[in-house]
Formats: C-alpha cells, sequence, structure tokens
C-alpha cells in the first residue's frame, strides 16, 4: 500500500473509532476523534520508516515491532492507540500489495496472503475501503459484544490500551 493509502486508512479508521468509543454524535465524539487521530496516523506511517532505516517489509514490519507499540501504554503510561495505526498498516500491507511482510523478523521469509491485490491496481483504494470498514466491524464488536463474553480481567486490560 502507498502512502497516501496508509494515510487515508488511518483518518477514516480513526473518524469511525471516535463514533464506536463515544456514539453520541457530539463534543466528546470530536473530542475522542482528534485523541485518536494522530496516534493512529504516526503509527501508520511508522513502519514504512525501515525504507530509509534497516530492510523494507521486514526491520518494522513484524509482530516484535508490534509487541513494543502494544507494551508502551502498559508499561510506560503513553503512546495510547499508535499499536492501531501500526497493525492497520500490516494489514493493509498484507492485502493491499502483491508482496508479504517478515512478521517474524529477524527470520527472513516474507508472509503474504493469496487474494491480495497490486499496490498499483486500480481496485488498491476501493480495498483500502473496504479493510477500513471491516476493521471498524471488528472495533465495534470488540467494544459492543465482547464485553459480554470476556472475563473481567481480560477487560481490564483492554481498557488499559484504550483509556
Ligand atoms: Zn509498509
Amino acid at each position: 500500500m502507498n502512502k497516501d493509502g496508509h494515510v487515508l486508512n488511518a483518518v477514516l479508521l480513526s473518524i469511525g473509532l471516535g463514533y464506536v468509543l463515544e456514539p453520541a454524535g457530539d463534543f466528546s465524539t470530536f473530542r475522542t476523534i482528534a485523541e485518536v487521530l494522530i496516534p493512529v496516523t504516526l503509527g501508520a506511517l511508522f513502519p514504512d520508516v525501515d525504507t530509509a532505516f534497516g530492510r523494507h517489509r521486514k526491520t518494522l514490519h513484524n509482530f516484535g515491532v508490534l509487541g513494543i507499540f502494544l507494551a508502551f501504554p502498559v508499561v510506560f503510561g503513553n503512546l495510547q492507540f499508535v499499536w492501531i495505526g501500526v497493525l492497520t498498516h500490516y494489514v493493509l500491507d498484507l492485502l493491499g500489495s502483491k508482496r508479504g511482510l517478515a512478521l517474524l523478523y529477524p527470520y527472513d521469509e516474507e508472509f503474504s496472503v493469496p487474494f491480495g491485490v497490486s499496490t498499483s491496481s486500480k481496485y488498491a483504494n476501493t480495498v483500502m475501503v473496504a479493510i477500513t470498514a471491516f476493521e471498524l466491524a471488528i472495533a465495534a464488536a470488540l467494544v459492543y459484544v465482547a464485553p459480554a463474553y470476556l472475563p473481567q480481567t481480560v477487560l481490564d486490560g483492554v481498557t488499559t490500551f484504550l483509556a
């Protein structure tokens, strides 16, 4: 996926997350959009830093990097929401291009899915919007459906990432 696709995905996802987390549609919704927009967009841009530092689609496109951004809110109490941008970047790269990602880096093998579209495809933006909608459906399910089925300790852990 190109840089503009990653940014557009992050912006649309953040607007949607604002409504998922604060559905009222008033000031609290727009405040939440503002709260998630910058961290998610920064996270969505971060993995491609490895085009300049490291090896592209390897050094910063793996579960270890995602784990670091998941750990920051817990360990240091900052960088909330950035992991969402990193995760959606990986999803978009997997589905919005033909080349895979070295998700288990430093193990060099690149993993891909058999149904991705190429970066230059005229469907690239359609796929990006569809992925964004799918991610928002998952977010809504996690916020509104999952709590009824998950034990309290898991819910407390999730709250740590979103609060
Ligand atoms: Zn990338």
